[in-house]
């Protein structure tokens, strides 16, 4: 396989692998899923990565949706470097916390209190522990291919990083600590009910992506997630819907808002830190207060609430009005218009999936609607056509699995060079 870094990522890359497990901080950056050495980045702007060897690319990972704004925005950057001069981090309560708390309450449907961690992994942990708190019950339903952090309990048919290796479990994870995880396939909301029947009084809860980020990008089919909801009033279960990854991004209430859908519990992250490191989950007050201090729920973080996040994260939130998601909506839509063009013209069965701001390319005769399908597409063909584009500068996520992520930096002049890139691309793949 073609590998475009030869120069000074190869090498940092060999250095890093004798430093870190597979040289990489989070598995998927590490390019197994399309063959080649990673790439090693020096700086980000806009729309743009620029690597160590002098060569930029357009970048539709976005750090996996967390940069909304585009790279190294100059509001986030004042608000980090504001928050600094003030210090680090007190271990105490800060007014920051409490405004970027307003924000979040003000535009999630359903989160009537919040509490910040450091990761969305962290919020997964949380909320499952206060779920089962709550209802005084064990049992999860998770969807296959959801994923909700690297968190012991989900980490069974967990899609993208944990998919792309071909491991449908971790290893290490206590048989007993995914036994009261139950699987359903996504967008089968009668799989959801045979559970809940055979488990009856068992579940506490039911977690799902509202549009499934972590197999490639599945929206829900019409009617799934309100039959979710209906599934879980009639089982008295709670309805746990994660939204780190279409949080403040398919519209300012994320994915909620977007398919009104009412929650019980809510997880976020990505978009809410700014580009740092920021989690958090919420719900209903009643819910909510079980948490400590007010509850028996124990659940803390020294560095959560950090000053510097809660102002990157404040300062993102506060940038994003109505018409920025009309933006993304219209980027989105021209990058669907123009990749669907090029795959007609040059006649290959593939799908472009969209919702919004996230977007994905099955190579596949059918539309994808769960992990079996998305397992189906030509994952090997996808391979050849990343290595394609990012010769030709357009930094794609690294794996068919996984959602690509438009940001405000995007330009149409970008979507169109993306366009060309992607049908001179499949010429190459083809020929
Ligand atoms: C990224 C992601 C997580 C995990 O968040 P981290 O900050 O990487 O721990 C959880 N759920 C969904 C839907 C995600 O996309």
């Amino acid at each position: 396989m073609s590998t475009v870094s030869a120069g000074r990522s190869a090498e940092l890359f060999h250095e890093a692998c004798l430093l870190i497990p597979g040289g990489v901080n989070s598995p998927v950056r590490a390019f197994r899923a399309v063959g080649g050495t990673p790439i090693f980045f020096e700086r980000a702007e806009g729309a743009h990565l620029f690597d160590v060897d002098g060569k930029s690319y357009i970048d539709y990972v976005s750090s996996w949706g967390a940069i909304i704004l585009g790279h190294a925005d100059r509001r986030i950057h004042e608000a980090i470097t504001q928050a600094a001069l003030s210090g680090t981090s007190f271990g105490a309560p800060h007014e920051g916390e409490v405004r970027l708390a307003r924000e979040v309450t003000r535009r999630m449907p359903g989160v009537e209190r919040v509490r910040f961690v450091n990761s969305g992994t962290e919020a997964a942990l949380a909320v499952l522990r206060v779920a089962r708190a709550a209802t005084g019950r064990e049992k999860i339903i998770k969807f296959e291919g959801n994923y909700h952090g690297a968190v012991d309990a989900l980490l069974a048919k967990a899609g993208s990083g944990v998919a792309t290796f071909g491991l449908p479990d971790s290893a290490g994870v206590p048989p007993e600590a995914a036994a009261a995880t139950l699987i359903a396939r996504y967008n089968d909301a009668g799989h959801v009910q045979e559970l809940l029947k055979a488990n009856k009084g068992e579940v506490a809860a039911i977690i799902v992506e509202p549009v499934s980020g972590n197999m490639g990008l599945i929206p829900p089919d019409p009617g799934f997630l309100d039959a979710l909801r209906h599934l879980a009033d009639l089982h008295h279960v709670l309805l746990i819907v994660d939204e780190v990854m279409t949080g403040f991004r398919v519209s300012a209430g994320g994915a909620c808002a977007l398919y009104s859908l009412k929650p019980d519990l809510v997880m976020m992250g990505k978009v809410i830190g700014g580009g740092l490191p920021v989690g958090a989950y919420g719900g209903r007050q009643d819910l909510m207060d079980v948490v400590a201090p007010v509850g028996p729920v124990y659940q803390a973080g020294t560095l959560s609430g950090n000053p510097l996040a809660m102002a990157a994260g404040f300062a993102a939130l506060s940038a994003l009005d109505d018409g920025s998601y009309e933006r993304l909506e219209g980027l989105g839509a021209r990058l669907q218009a123009g990749l669907e063009e090029v795959i007609l013209e040059v006649g290959i069965a593939a799908q472009v999936q969209r919702v919004g701001s996230m977007i994905s390319v099955f190579i596949a005769t059918e539309p994808v609607r769960d992990f079996a399908s998305a397992q189906e597409s030509d994952k090997a063909f996808f391979s050849k056509v990343f290595h394609a584009m990012l010769t030709r500068g357009v930094y794609l996520p690294p794996s068919a699995l996984e959602a690509w992520f438009l940001n405000l930096a995007h330009t149409e002049a970008e979507i169109d060079r993306t366009v060309e890139a992607f049908a001179a691309s499949l010429g190459e793949v083809m020929a």
